[in-house]
C-alpha cells in the first residue's frame, strides 16, 4: 500500500503518464488515438545494471507490442537505452534491441530509441547505427542543447535515419551542453532546418510555440514527411488544433510504477507545475 505522500504526487503525476500497467497503456493509447493522434508508448524504466530487472522490461516491450498489435493502436514504441542494458554493458543493449527489433518486424510496429544523460550518447548512437541498417523503422532522438547534435544530426540524415529533434530533457555540463534557454532554443531552430532540407521522416518533438510556427514555415518551403509529438499532458489544445489543421500529431505515453524520476523531470520544466504538486497536497 503506497503512502500518503506517494499517493499525492502520483495524483499530479497521472496527468503525464497512463498508469502502473500494461492494460492502462493500451487503454491511454486507443484515446489518443480516438483524437486522431498516433500513440508512442514508453515503459518507465532507466538507468539499472540489474540484468533480471532488464530482462523483465524486454518481455514486457514484446508483450506490449504484441498487445498494441492485438488492439490496433496505431503508433509506436519508445525504449530507453540505460533501461535494456546499457548501464551494465553496451552488447547487451544491442541484443535486447535486436529482440525488439525482431517483433516490431513480426507486428510491423516503429521502435524509438529515447535519447538520454550525455554519458549515454556516443553507445546509443553507435547501437542505433548498427540496427538501423536492418531495420529503418528505428528511430533516433537528438537533444538541441547538445553541443555535438549538429554533427550527429548531419551523420545520421546521410544513412536516412528517422530522427526525433527535442530540445533535451537532462541536467548537463557547459563543456557538453548550450544552458541558456535562448542558445538551445536558436540550436534547435538550426537543426529543424536541417531536418526540413535534408530529412525525410522525422519528429518536431517541442511543446514550444515560436519553434512550432517555425516548423510550419519551413513546411510551407519544403513539405516532407514529419509529425509533431508532444507528450502526454502537456498542451493539449495545442495538439487538437495541429490535427485540426491537419497536421500529423503523435503522443508520448509513459507508463509504469517508476513514474516519480519522469515526474520530476516535467516539474523541473514549468515553475507552474510545483503549484499544481502543492495544490494537490493541500486541496
Ligand atoms: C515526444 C517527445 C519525446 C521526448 N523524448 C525525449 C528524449 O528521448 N530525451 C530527452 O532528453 N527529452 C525528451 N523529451 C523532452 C524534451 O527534451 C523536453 O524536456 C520537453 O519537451 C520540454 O521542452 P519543450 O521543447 O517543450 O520546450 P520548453 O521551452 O521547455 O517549453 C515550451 C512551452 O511548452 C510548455 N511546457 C513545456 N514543458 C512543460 C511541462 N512540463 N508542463 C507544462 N507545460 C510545459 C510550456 O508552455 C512552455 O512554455 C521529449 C519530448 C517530447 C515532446
Amino acid at each position: 500500500m503506497p503512502g500518503i505522500t506517494e499517493r499525492l504526487l502520483y495524483r499530479v503525476a497521472k496527468r503525464w503518464i497512463a498508469g502502473y500497467n500494461l492494460e492502462d497503456a493500451i487503454l491511454d493509447a486507443q484515446h489518443t488515438n480516438e483524437k486522431k493522434m498516433a500513440a508512442i508508448v514508453n515503459r518507465l524504466g532507466e538507468h539499472t545494471p540489474d540484468r533480471k530487472l532488464i530482462e523483465e522490461y524486454v518481455e514486457e516491450y514484446l508483450k506490449l507490442m504484441d498487445s498494441m498489435h492485438e488492439a490496433n493502436v496505431i503508433g509506436a514504441i519508445s525504449v530507453k537505452p540505460s533501461q535494456l542494458g546499457l548501464t551494465a554493458e553496451k552488447s547487451l543493449f544491442s541484443e535486447n534491441l535486436d529482440r525488439i527489433l525482431d517483433k516490431a518486424k513480426e507486428t510491423k510496429r516503429s521502435v524509438w530509441v529515447d535519447m538520454e544523460n550525455s554519458p549515454y550518447t556516443e553507445n546509443t548512437i553507435q547501437v542505433y547505427r548498427e540496427h538501423f541498417n536492418s531495420y529503418q523503422d528505428l528511430g533516433l532522438c537528438l537533444q538541441a542543447n547538445l553541443r555535438r547534435t549538429r554533427s550527429d544530426l548531419e551523420n545520421l540524415l546521410g544513412i536516412g535515419s528517422m530522427i526525433r529533434l527535442v530540445k533535451g530533457a537532462y541536467p548537463e555540463s557547459a563543456d557538453v551542453a548550450f544552458k541558456k534557454k535562448t542558445e538551445v532554443d536558436q540550436n534547435y531552430l538550426g537543426l529543424l532546418r536541417i531536418l526540413f532540407e535534408n530529412g525525410s521522416r522525422f519528429v518536431v518533438g517541442t511543446h514550444d510555440d515560436k519553434l512550432i510556427a517555425q516548423a510550419k514555415v519551413l513546411n510551407k518551403e519544403r513539405s516532407v514527411d514529419f509529425e509533431f509529438e508532444f507528450l502526454k499532458g502537456i498542451r493539449d489544445d495545442l495538439k487538437d488544433k495541429l490535427v485540426d489543421e491537419g497536421y500529423k500529431v503523435g503522443e508520448y505515453i509513459p507508463y509504469g510504477p517508476e513514474w516519480y524520476n519522469y515526474s520530476k523531470r516535467r516539474l523541473r520544466e514549468r515553475k507552474r507545475n510545483i503549484l499544481l504538486l502543492m495544490r494537490s497536497m493541500t486541496g
